[in-house]
């Protein structure tokens, strides 16, 4: 099993020596999920149901919680017909310092690492989410190849419960993904994600909104 999946930002190395600019190092980052990961799932575990699948991602959301490592989200991404879990995410944000570590991303890429392809629609395959998608996964999806989205808590949970903004997303955000083949089913669980979100703000969870937001 290969959790410690390795994710990639940008990096440029311009630094000048004896006049001469250095060749570019460009290099990726990794990001190291939290090693707790490996006690709920697997990659290659094999979720049978829609309500397993989004269980662990619920519980993936609530470990974060407990364990202080990022904020209140988790997701899986399965093959639709076996059940075969090909990616696991939490959000990695604050730990990170990549505003697009959210749990939905961290588990897309995952998968397509573990396919080796940026197109997952070679086979059916679903993102099972404790949270409704950000305006920034909503857009990100599009390009994933997904075929399903199963979500928990909506976004105005999100923002009323854990004090998130979740951004511009449209109304109509669920006719677009249709519209393109994606189905949707929302709510699966809720009360179970809601908890997390919860907790979080209890705890006094960070909230990593982009500063703008904090100032406006
Ligand atoms: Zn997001």
């Amino acid at each position: 099993m290969d959790i410690d999946g390795n994710f990639g930002i940008l990096v440029f190395n311009t630094q000048q020596r004896g006049g001469e600019m250095q060749k570019q190092n460009l290099c990726l980052t990794s990001v190291r999920l939290p090693a707790w990961l490996e006690q709920e799932v697997a990659l290659g575990q094999i979720l049978a149901t829609e309500e397993e699948r989004m269980t662990v991602a619920i519980n993936l959301a609530a470990r974060q919680v407990k364990e202080g490592s990022g904020g209140p989200f988790g997701a899986v991404v399965c093959n639709l017909d076996s059940g075969e879990v090909i990616g696991i995410g939490v959000n990695q944000v604050t730990a990170s310092g990549w505003s697009a570590a959210h749990a939905e991303f961290v588990a897309w890429t995952m998968a397509q690492e573990t396919r080796r392809s940026y197109d997952l629609g070679a086979e059916p395959v679903g993102l099972y989410t404790s949270a409704q998608p950000c305006v920034s996964c909503w857009g990100g999806l599009f390009w994933t190849g997904i075929a399903r989205l199963v979500y928990a808590a909506t976004k105005h949970d999100v923002e009323q419960y854990a004090g998130f903004d979740e951004g511009p997303v449209p109304a109509d955000w669920q006719d677009a993904l249709v519209q393109r083949g994606v189905t949707v089913q929302g709510s699966v669980l809720r009360s179970e994600a809601i908890l997390a979100l919860k907790e979080y703000r209890q705890l006094g969870g960070e909230q990593y909104n982009a500063s703008l937001l904090k100032n406006s």
